[in-house]
């Protein structure tokens, strides 16, 4: 177990103020007060934007939101974030999977942080879109619940960002998630996935959003530190659909050992990848083909969510799912 950012006992004083310190942050060399650890965290993620000039003028932006630490702690940092990087509507989007006592805690979580962070809400229940929850689609499938599950998150997501136009879609993936996939990746051979890992992906317009990794730079450990420090009410009960994935599991651990032994490592090593995963993107070239269906991104000309219900149900679902989205968002406005 790496400790990235641990709280301290000892009585140190903040390196801002002449509070008793809090936390160390280790890859910083600073000790922090619980407001100065908020504002630092804060700080990283502005400053994530100057570092990798990510666009400034942003209107609107959705985040996607499942109710864990990582997406809600995102949405804190942004609301705190929201006069400073100049963006005017943000909206959080929620997929509630029809996970019985998960998906109704993760909608409560949800919900709590919304109104906390005044943040729009775009709630989307798989059971009105789909006719089916996440527990009876792996019955019927018979595929693997987090694949079909990413599929449909993936495809909603993108969505609602395309319908409201929005100047970016965020997630909660933060620098071990990015690592984790990248190094992964790189073991497997998916170099169009691994030309994905910069921290912007430019969209198309009407058929993909863009994608923002505000995250980038930002441990799991100092999401999970800011979630606490804040007050920040989170879905802490796994899903029970979450399966071990040894390769990711191993790669994050020996990640977590080199950045115990040599702090801010996991940071040059995101710095690199943006490099990589940046000049990759300038080689290969990703074939984004509207699907003839619903307009969604696809490869073949027919998308994955179209494919998938097109099993289920003898048709494809995009362009119905497609209206009953402007639906959600025409009764927002
Ligand atoms: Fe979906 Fe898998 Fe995550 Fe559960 S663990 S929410 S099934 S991706
Ligand atoms: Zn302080
Ligand atoms: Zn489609």
């Amino acid at each position: 177990m790496n400790n990235l950012s641990i709280h301290i006992d000892r009585d140190v004083k903040c390196a801002r103020c002449s509070d008793r310190a809090s936390v160390r942050v280790r890859y910083a060399k600073l000790n922090l007060c619980d407001k100065h650890f908020i504002e630092y965290i804060n700080d990283r993620v502005y400053n994530t934007i100057k570092r990798y000039k990510l666009p400034r003028e942003w209107k609107r932006l959705v985040v996607g939101v499942s109710g864990g630490k990582d997406s809600l702690s995102l949405l804190y940092i942004l609301s705190d974030l929201r006069e400073r990087i100049g963006v005017s509507e943000i909206y959080a989007v929620h997929i509630d999977l029809g996970i019985e006592e998960f998906s109704a805690s993760s909608l409560n979580a949800v919900e709590k942080a919304c109104r906390e962070t005044n943040t729009v809400l775009i709630l989307v229940r798989l059971r009105e879109i789909m006719g089916l929850g996440l527990p009876e689609l792996v019955k019927t499938t018979k595929r693997p619940p987090c694949s079909i599950c990413g599929l449909i998150k993936r495809y909603l997501v993108n969505l609602v960002g395309v319908e409201l136009d929005a100047d970016g879609v965020i997630l909660g993936h933060h620098i071990d998630d990015i690592l984790v996939f990248a190094l992964k990746d790189v073991t497997t051979g998916d170099f169009q996935d691994l030309a994905k890992m910069t921290p912007f992906t430019p969209g198309l317009r009407g058929v993909l959003a863009p994608r923002v990794k505000l995250l980038y730079e930002i441990h799991e450990e100092d999401l999970a530190l800011y979630s606490r420090i804040r007050g920040i009410s989170f879905v802490e009960k796994p899903c029970p659909y979450k399966h071990h994935d040894l390769l990711k599991t191993k790669i994050r651990e020996a990640l977590d050992d080199i950045e115990d032994d040599i702090p801010g490592f996991k940071i040059t090593l995101a710095r690199r990848l943006s490099e990589l995963a940046k000049q990759l993107s300038g080689l290969i070239e990703e074939n984004i083909e509207p699907c003839k269906h619903c307009g969604a991104p696809s490869k073949t000309g027919v998308c994955g969510y179209c494919k998938l219900t097109s099993r289920i149900k003898g048709e494809p679902g995009g362009p119905r799912t497609r209206e009953l989205i402007r639906g959600i968002i025409r009764s927002l406005r």
